[in-house]
């Protein structure tokens, strides 16, 4: 697959096309249009890649623009949260930032537009009436009583709407089109409805509100946006989208194009279930680090240029489709594989003496901080008389392929020496091994002796005299549930939650590099993954997420990126 083509789906096609014929002046316009209703997920960076990165690719522009419409579920938080994450993922919309409420007077007088010429009246049947009016998919809908009001009443009743005089749900203005349509958007939709509710911009100068198929195509259209793209639930919304601006007197006409939304396997993406979460306190925020949540991501060390990969990779399609977590995370761990400094931390301490190791001494060993990346330098660890090894890489009673510590064996310590168990330490209550005496081969420094003999473990450790204690928070997925099962099961989600998506380690021991680092600093701890520093860390008491593990599950399966 060459460039070009790895770059080409049916979207740049048809713009290709459209700047062919010069149906857009040779401009190219796109917008990312949130409901700031809640916090950005990964399904919206698929959104964001695909209308910035449009733009881009044409020399043309994209803006953002907020659409809200509803005032009861928008928050100025959610504005704030969402630039914050556009931008982190890489995009600028420069001085495009756009409000739908920024348009409510124009909206207004487009609806008075379609009164005077009599595509739209003021309806006054019940929300269970208008229900019950509008037939279903088998059944043609049945036309209100009020749909051949005269213009002047219409335009009375709809100034009255607006001046307040009525309740919530008394009247509603809706579009004058078929009630025998097949498609159910185009039996006289909704335009305007009454609430009297504060919006987070316009706070109480209107108590009308228009709905979102009126705003959206109004919205596009006086930016001058010149495709449109949105999830595939809105393709039959797009006659309605089309009527609104054939009906009115309105600059351009954008063209509306759908792709599949993304979904991820173990996960939730909608934001009202992931308000549940936040809600519900399964979470601790819309930042908790499980969450598929940009600002969880974030916090939890995945870096913008891996998921703008994988927005790459997954592209953009006619039908939908469930995305392999594994395949996130194996863009995550290839991109951390080349930023990330190795350090040495063991999450589950079992004490360590060197009986002959001279008694108080300390000496300072070279360690190389990425492989990957000679410019990372290196750093010296200390290394010391008692330090810590995993608990779990040490066996009293080993198999034959175990390689690592157990009585009489050597294995090699990271960075550092050849040790042997010599003795074991039990409590004599639990039985539990609560301490290794070893001996350590003072021609091994470094790794490796003259003799050459072949040792075939390599443990991680941390010198016990200059440990830091530290917090590890251990993630795993918010379903435990595995693909096939996750389509069926999208309303049922909560039945799934994993119970264990959260495990805390405390008085995890990690060398002393890590003291000085700032929240969002990336490492790989050798052996166990990528860890970020946690925003509720303290010098005090580091606190370290686990972003992602080092076993590609995903190259596993044989699947080339
Ligand atoms: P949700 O269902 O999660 O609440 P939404 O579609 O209501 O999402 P909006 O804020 O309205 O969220 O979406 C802004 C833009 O992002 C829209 O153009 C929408 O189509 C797109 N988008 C939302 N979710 C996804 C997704 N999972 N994959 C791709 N694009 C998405
Ligand atoms: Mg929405």
């Amino acid at each position: 697959m060459d460039m070009n083509e790895k770059d080409s789906n049916f979207i740049t096609e048809i713009i290709e096309k459209d700047l062919k014929v010069n149906n857009t002046d040779g401009k190219i316009v796109t917008r990312f249009p949130p409901e700031p209703n809640g916090y950005l997920h990964i399904g919206h960076a698929k959104a964001i890649c695909l209308n910035f990165g449009i733009a881009s690719k044409y020399n043309g522009r994209c803006n953002l623009r907020f659409d809200d419409t509803n005032p009861e579920k928008e928050e100025a938080e959610y504005v704030e949260a969402i630039k914050r994450d556009v931008k982190w993922l890489g995009f600028d919309w420069e001085d495009r930032l756009y409000f739908a409420s920024d348009y409510y007077e124009e909206f207004y007088k487009y609806a008075l537009e379609l009164i005077k010429t009599d595509k739209a009246y003021v309806c006054s049947l019940s929300a269970g009436q208008i229900k019950e009016y509008r037939g279903t998919l088998t059944r043609p809908g049945k036309e209100s009583p009020n749909r051949n009001r005269s213009i002047e009443e219409n335009l009375d009743l709809f100034e009255r709407m607006k001046r307040g005089e009525f309740k919530d749900g008394e009247h509603l203005l809706r579009a004058k089109i078929d009630m025998a349509s097949p498609n159910i958007n185009m039996r006289d939709p909704a335009i305007y409805r009454i609430k009297h509710e504060s919006h987070h911009r316009t706070k109480d100068k209107w108590c009308i509100y228009p709905l979102y198929d009126f705003a959206h195509c109004l919205s596009d259209s006086l930016e001058g946006i010149t495709h449109s793209m949105c999830t595939l639930e809105f393709e039959n919304h797009r006659p309605l989208y089309d009527w609104f601006l054939d009906n009115l007197n309105t600059k351009c006409h954008p063209q509306q194009i759908e792709f599949a939304r993304l979904n991820i396997t173990r996960t939730v993406m909608s934001k009202r279930k992931l308000q549940e979460l936040v809600d519900g306190g399964q979470v601790s925020g819309w930042d908790d680090p499980r969450m598929p949540t940009l600002a969880g991501m974030r916090r939890r060390g995945y870096t913008p240029e891996a998921i703008r990969s994988f927005c790459d990779r997954i592209g953009v399609a006619k039908t939908e489709s469930v995305i392999d977590m594994a395949l996130l995370e194996h863009f995550i761990r290839d991109d951390l594989n080349r930023r990330a400094d190795r350090v040495m931390v063991v999450l589950d301490p079992l004490k360590v003496i060197i009986d002959n190791y001279p008694k108080g001494e300390t000496e300072e060993l070279e360690a190389i901080n990425n492989p990957e990346d000679n410019a990372a330098g290196t750093r010296k660890v200390p290394f010391s008389g008692v330090i810590y090894i995993e608990r779990n890489d040490f066996m009293e009673d080993p198999p034959k392929k175990f390689f690592r510590l157990a009585p009489g064996r050597e294995v090699r310590l990271k960075h550092a020496y050849y040790i042997k168990c010599k003795e074991i330490t039990k409590d004599p209550k639990t039985g539990e091994v609560t301490e290794l005496h070893c001996s350590y081969d003072p021609n091994s420094r470094g790794g490796s002796t003259e003799d050459g003999r072949k040792i075939r473990g390599t443990l991680h450790w941390v010198s016990a005299t200059y440990a830091v204690d530290v917090e590890v928070r251990l993630y795993d997925y918010l379903l435990s549930i595995d693909e096939a099962a996750k389509v069926a099961v999208e309303e049922d989600y909560k039945k799934y939650l994993n119970p264990d998506s959260l495990k805390i380690l405390k008085g995890c021991k990690a060398e002393p590099s890590v003291k000085k680092a700032e929240a969002g600093r990336l490492y790989q701890f050798l052996r166990q993954g990528y860890f970020s520093i946690d925003t509720d860390s303290e010098p005090a008491n580091p606190v370290f997420n686990r972003t992602v593990t080092l076993k590609d599950t995903w190259a596993k399966m044989g699947k080339k990126s």
